[in-house]
């Protein structure tokens, strides 16, 4: 539980920051510098569409990123599942959330597959956790499944799959839309770390070695500790990620695990999808400010999670990722959403991200802090990864 004095020292100094910043113009197009709202009025009700042009030129300025999705949920595409939670979702609306994020001048979605979605089950008291173990050759089967998923849109040119932060760039400039690649757990790779490279030959870019399945790897947030942090095969995996200059996301990996990733890792790590925890509600699913600290001291970013756990509307999901750039500094906050599989979102659609890039600004951020936050930080940690991979 984070309330401490830091947290309102840190708001001030932001604040402060902010009063110092304001004189400064950064942005052309804006015809000077963001007229401010009082944050009183955006409490009160949804800004206005002028106010979202705000937002819009933002979007305009810097290319965007949503650092987690399950776009379309690509991954329940062609699965014979067993349970009830994924028996009864639909999928393959990749389509659609392609012109959402065209509409909502959204660059970038890091379209994640789930490597344990066979083996893994909603249960109303203790949330999402496993209900199986994978049967023989069953995690490296589904891995294909999912993966020729994305592969056949990619064919057809209804995804641009990116890899580098230039492409990403390039798409922005162009007003295109691209996908990175990603994984959620790591079970397809089992005791074979071959396959990582073989995953990032088919374009992937960042795995979290850790879902709700019990992992090989490490320990996460949700099951009982196995091994108190990485497993020694979890310590070759990130060995193996950062040689090849895959993105390693710690998101779900327990305090302790996070920890020893941040340790060996000679790449900065992300958290793709989470938010500090608060007093008032429990979910093993938040995060420490110690724990959000590890990810900023690698140099990395937390995509800030807009999920129901302490957030009803997008403007309380506003105000996390306030809390979060307080805590840890604006170059080290990312945008998370978690479509299409989130609990309990406030952010339901790509169309809501210049309502988000307009809120940021009025609450408090500078235009440059607002485009970092919204993806030019992601881009920094591409960059990062690849470097370390080159050397
Ligand atoms: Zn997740």
């Amino acid at each position: 539980m984070i309330i401490d004095s830091q947290k309102t020292n840190s708001t001030s100094s932001r604040r402060s920051f902010l009063k110092a910043a304001a004189g400064v113009c950064i942005l052309g197009n804006l015809g000077g510098c963001n007229k401010r709202m009082n944050d009183s009025n955006i409490d009160e009700g949804p800004v206005s569409d002028l106010d979202h042009e705000i937002g819009r030129n933002i979007l305009r300025q810097y290319p965007s990123i949503d650092i987690h999705s399950h776009l379309g949920r690509s991954f329940a595409v062609g699965g014979e599942f067993t349970n009830e939670t994924t028996s009864r979702m639909d999928g393959g609306f990749e389509i659609e959330r392609i012109q959402d994020m065209r509409n909502g001048l959204v660059t970038c979605s890091m379209l994640s597959l789930v490597a344990d979605i066979q083996v893994i089950e909603f249960s109303g008291e203790r949330g999402v956790g496993p209900y199986r173990k994978f049967d023989v050759g069953e995690a490296i089967e589904d891995f294909y499944r999912q993966i020729n998923r994305v592969k056949s849109l990619s064919s057809l040119g209804i995804l641009n799959i990116a890899k580098t932060s230039e492409e990403i760039i390039q798409a922005h400039r162009q007003n295109e839309t691209v996908v990175l690649l990603a994984f959620e757990g790591a079970g397809f790779v089992g005791e074979d770390l071959d396959r990582l490279e073989a995953a990032q030959e088919l374009g992937v870019s960042s795995i979290n070695l850790i879902h709700y399945r019990p992992s090989e790897y490490g320990d996460s947030q949700t099951l009982p500790p196995m091994y108190g942090g990485l497993s020694p095969l979890g310590i070759d995996v990130i060995k193996e990620m950062n040689r090849l200059g895959i993105v390693i996301d710690a998101a779900h990996a327990s305090f302790e695990t996070t920890q020893d990733m941040v340790t060996l890792s000679t790449a900065p790590i992300i958290l793709s999808h989470s938010h500090l925890k608060n007093m008032y509600e429990e979910s093993a699913r938040l995060i420490s400010g110690e724990h959000a600290d590890l990810i900023a001291e690698s140099g990395g970013v937390i995509g800030s999670w807009p999920s129901g756990y302490q957030n009803k509307t997008i403007n309380d999901y506003v105000d996390e990722t306030l809390r979060l750039v307080d805590r840890v500094g604006v170059d080290h906050v990312a945008v998370g959403t978690d479509l299409d599989l989130n609990y309990k979102p406030v952010i339901t659609d790509y169309h809501q991200f210049p309502e988000l890039a307009t809120l940021l600004i009025a609450k408090g951020l500078t235009d440059v802090g607002g485009g970092k936050s919204l993806g030019v930080n992601f881009l920094r940690v591409l960059n990062a990864a690849a470097k370390v991979a080159s050397n």
